[in-house]
């Protein structure tokens, strides 16, 4: 498949795409490599996580250049999701303290308790192309530390960016064999589905396709995560302060074109917020710089790909028909020098309804939609009733009011004044809802716990070993 700079429009490489054999021969490798690695001291294992740590940081350009050139984000973007899957690295390195059990002395006689957590062998992770290297580093260094061997398979669309990854793990000190690439489409994840080897698929993507990977995962015996689509409301109270307010919606609407699962999508502005919010909105787009996301001068870049470009169209097309007001247009957008590449300027409707398309679904694009609701109330009813639950933020200056709605929203991630509530990497990241299918957020302790099976151990030594036989269910003596 050709690899299309989406700035320029011009192919700049090509991808062949795994077969199930291909994929079969890579899992056999991480098997291979999984006893060796998982009987190697977590310290060990930290001590490589420390090597790979400081070799990404003296390649975060080459990297962010990698990101811009295949996925069209800006280039301060992109190095700035380097740094946030660092953030997962520096975790990793704390694996001996992470692994820690429990332990109880004379739980019954003579007799003590612990607890293990050991990894689970090989395990895969499936990625979207909007983070080609933050979202795969959610993964591999918590599951790599945790004594797991590797298989990522990236977005087909932007799949340099995991191959230095992997060159990069193999000069850290990783053994051959312990993290694996295959590049691919539906073929490759399939055939990581059927792998008996396979014991734990991680998955971030669009909703149908992670709905689709948790439930064939499962019915194959396997854990599964599988982090899906979102719409992202951001709340504004008529007391915020509405420059903070503009600044946090333009970075967090626009930024990165709108692709980012934690984009902020939908502004509720809450009783007279409204019509001052949208005038500064329709101030400030005005001067929003679109181009090339190498150019350090733009600071929004094109979209992916053609056809995603044309999707992204469509909702416009829609929610006009359904009459909603495009108070920005960006449809017309033309960028010198640039003719050929997915460029699509802001939109911003105003007037939105619940009923509209461009409300219940995920359009993953520069496109900001306001809805207009009387009170707090109704903007929780709102948010609350949307299938999607991945991120939320209200802007307020009302630090009651801003509690209430911590405790009454259904959402898995929640900023207050803050427009787009990633965790850090000690806290875990996933939504609610059809944002994630399955029990355990990604990263973190919660991603310790995916990446880990629990054993709980009795033991007795000495004396007590000669007990006697004992037909009655054993009890604390
Ligand atoms: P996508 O679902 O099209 O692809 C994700 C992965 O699944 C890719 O590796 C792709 O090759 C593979 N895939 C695609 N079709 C498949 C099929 N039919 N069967 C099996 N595998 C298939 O998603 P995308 O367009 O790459 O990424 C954008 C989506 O990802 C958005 O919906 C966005 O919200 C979501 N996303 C979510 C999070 C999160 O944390 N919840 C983070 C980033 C992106």
């Amino acid at each position: 498949m050709g690899l299309v700079n989406p700035a320029t429009g011009a192919e700049a490489a090509t991808v062949s795409m795994a077969s199930a054999a291909t994929v079969a021969a890579a899992v056999h490798s991480a098997a291979t490599a999984w006893p060796a690695w998982a009987d190697t001291p977590p310290v060990r294992r930290a001590r490589i996580m420390f090597r790979f740590k400081e070799l990404v940081e003296a390649h975060q350009d080459a990297l962010a250049a990698i990101i811009t050139r295949e996925q069209g984000k800006v280039l301060a973007d992109a190095r700035g999701e380097v740094a946030r899957g660092l953030e997962i690295v520096e975790f990793a390195t704390g694996i001996a303290h992470l692994l820690k059990g429990e332990f109880s002395d004379q739980v019954a006689t003579g007799i003590d308790q612990y607890s293990l957590r050991q990894p689970l062998g090989v395990v895969a992770g499936i990625t979207p192309f909007n983070f080609p290297v933050m979202v795969p580093m959610w993964m591999f260094p918590l599951a790599l530390a945790c004594g797991n061997t590797f298989v990522l398979k990236p977005s087909e669309r932007d799949p340099s960016a995991a191959l230095l990854l992997a060159q990069l793990l193999q000069q850290a000190g990783l053994p051959d064999g312990a993290f694996q690439v295959v590049q691919g489409d539906k073929t490759a994840v399939e055939a990581l589905l059927r792998a008996p080897e396979v014991q734990a698929l991680s998955f971030v993507g669009s909703t149908p396709i992670a709905e689709s990977i948790y439930a064939q995962g499962c019915a194959q015996g396997k854990r599964v995560q599988a982090l899906g689509g979102a719409k992202n409301h951001l709340v504004v109270m008529p007391d915020a302060d509405l420059e903070q307010v503009e600044d946090a919606l333009i970075g967090a609407a626009y930024g990165a074109a709108g692709e980012r699962c934690m984009a902020i999508s939908v502004a509720v502005a809450v009783g007279e917020a409204a019509d001052a919010l949208v005038a500064r909105l329709q101030r400030r787009l005005a001067q929003l710089r679109v181009g090339d996301g190498a150019d350090p001068a733009s600071e929004m870049g094109p979209l992916v790909s053609a056809a995603h470009r044309e999707r992204v169209l469509d909702y416009i097309h829609a929610g006009v028909a359904e009459g909603a007001q495009l108070v920005v247009d960006g449809r017309g957008l033309h960028v010198p020098g640039h003719e050929r590449g997915f460029f699509l300027g802001p939109c911003l409707f105003d007037q939105v309804r619940p009923a509209m398309r461009v409300y219940r679904e995920e359009i993953f694009g520069p496109v900001l939609s306001i809805v207009r609701v009387p009170d707090l109330e109704q903007a929780l009813a709102l948010v609350n009733g949307h299938e999607y639950g991945n991120g939320v933020a209200l802007f307020t200056a009302d630090g009651a009011r801003a509690r209430e709605f911590v405790r009454r929203v259904r959402i898995g991630m929640v900023g207050i004044n803050v427009p787009l509530p990633v965790p850090t990497a000690y806290y875990s990241f996933g939504g609610w809802k059809r944002s994630l299918f399955g029990d355990q957020h990604i990263y973190g302790m919660e991603g310790v716990r995916f990446y880990t099976r629990y054993k709980a151990v009795l033991q007795r030594w000495g004396d007590g070993l000669r007990g006697g036989v004992q037909f009655a269910m054993p009890t604390s003596r």
